[in-house]
């Protein structure tokens, strides 16, 4: 067993999973049967482990990662590009998306059924809104209450005030930098267990969904899909090719252990231990660069939700046979964007956004219960690619930075 590569002893428990699922959902078995119960204790206590971390890490890796770059100037030179590349992934996405789904079309003549219901939406929050709670008026409770926008927002404020204090703040740098390891180590020790929480929380999503709900909306799942495969193939390897001088084939095998717990999670915030050890210690791309652009990343940059959030808005408008011109598609377009940036790293959250790009162009809100029965699929997808995003956007500034060191790049764990 040592000898097989974690990634590949997570994708043979992730077929096996697909297999051993797809046997329960024809026996009949879902919640409340015992062998149900087991796959899902394992699977919440997997979640768990990995969400216990996240706080934490966010914090000491963006405090370390920004009070690590010494110099002002270097720390604007990253920030700058990460917001920049950021930006223009997700609009490169959204526009991907609306292309096919004025190519192909999916939602025409689908059969909208009289019984749709719009999800509760409480908790959406106007743009003005989200901006506005990204300040924390007391950072103790964005702790405790997981507020990572809040946690991020206060973290780069200590970052930066550590870098103009330099010496003075020595002590406090070394407290969060010994905090950062030891979270670090205690992520490699959940990792060794990934490969069972994954396959549990593959077996136990089949379960729950069962396979025939997906039969009327294989056209638009098939759009939101190719979208971000296209995404992947177009911007993805070409950003890793030229900017990140790598290999894309590399990439993927280094990635690997984030990408699959992207997929079972559906969580880009649960993703991140693991996606800060992938990068860093697979691509060896430096910890200065990935504790800086992995945990904005896995709140703001969206690319796979964003595609998501454009294509099934134009599927609402097609089944209720709305049309919507080149005006309305912009303002998708800028509201796909903003709803991505806004949605939560969590499962689901993609989902809640949709109401502000529906909103925006008038579209009826109840659309969302066309597109709820293959949502938690869709999210497994969208949340790779979102977590794929943040882990390129490592390598391509990282390269830029000079903060890639490509021997360790060889040793793919
Ligand atoms: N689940 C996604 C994520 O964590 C967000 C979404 O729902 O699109 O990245």
């Amino acid at each position: 067993m040592k000898k097989v590569p974690m990634w590949l002893q997570m994708i043979a428990g992730m077929v096996l999973a697909v297999i051993v699922g797809l046997i329960f959902v024809s026996m009949g078995i879902s919640e409340g049967n015992w062998l149900y119960s087991i796959f899902s204790f394992v699977s919440n206590a997997f979640i768990r482990l990995i969400n216990m971390l996240v706080v934490p890490l966010v914090i000491t890796s963006l405090i370390v990662g920004i009070a690590g770059l010494k110099d002002p100037l270097k720390l604007g030179s990253i920030g700058w590009k990460t917001i920049v590349y950021f930006l223009s992934t997700t609009f490169l996405a959204v526009i991907i998306g609306l292309i096919l789904v004025n190519l192909i079309q999916p939602g025409t003549g689908f059969h909208v059924p009289s019984d749709v219901k719009a999800p509760d939406s409480g908790d959406m929050n106007s743009i003005s809104d989200t901006f506005l709670n990204m300040i924390p008026t007391n950072p103790i409770t964005a702790l405790t209450e997981t507020s990572i926008l809040q946690i991020i927002f206060f973290s780069i404020f200590v970052g930066i005030a550590m870098v103009f204090l330099g010496e003075k703040a020595k002590p406090a740098y070394n407290f969060f930098e010994a905090f950062f390891e030891i979270m670090m180590k205690i992520t490699a020790w959940i990792m060794a267990l990934a490969p069972y929480g994954v396959f549990a929380l593959i077996v136990k999503t089949i379960c729950d969904n069962g396979s025939t709900v997906f039969a009327p909306l294989a056209k638009y799942m098939f759009v939101v899909l190719l979208g971000m495969l296209l995404h992947l193939c177009l911007v993805y390897f070409t950003a890793i090719k030229t900017l990140g001088k790598m290999s894309p084939i590399k990439f993927l095998r280094g990635v690997a252990p984030a990408w699959l717990v992207a997929f079972s999670t559906a969580s880009s915030n649960a993703t991140l231990p693991v996606s800060i050890r992938s990068v860093e210690n697979n691509l060896g791309v430096g910890n200065r660069v990935s504790s800086f652009v992995l945990p904005l990343g896995a709140t703001v940059n969206m690319d796979g939700t964003a595609l998501y959030e454009g294509v099934a808005a134009l599927f609402i408008a097609q089944a209720y046979g709305i049309h919507l011109g080149l005006g309305s598609q912009f303002v998708i377009l800028i509201t796909a964007a903003l709803a991505a940036i806004g949605a939560a790293g969590i499962p689901g959250a993609g989902l809640i956004t949709m109401v502000l790009v529906l909103n925006a162009v008038n579209l009826p809100v109840e659309g969302i219960g066309l597109i709820l029965a293959v949502d938690r699929i869709l999210d497994m997808f969208r949340t790779s690619v979102n977590v794929l995003g943040d882990c390129t956007a490592t390598v391509v500034i990282g390269r830029k930075e000079g903060e890639i060191d490509d021997t360790k790049a060889e040793g793919v764990a």
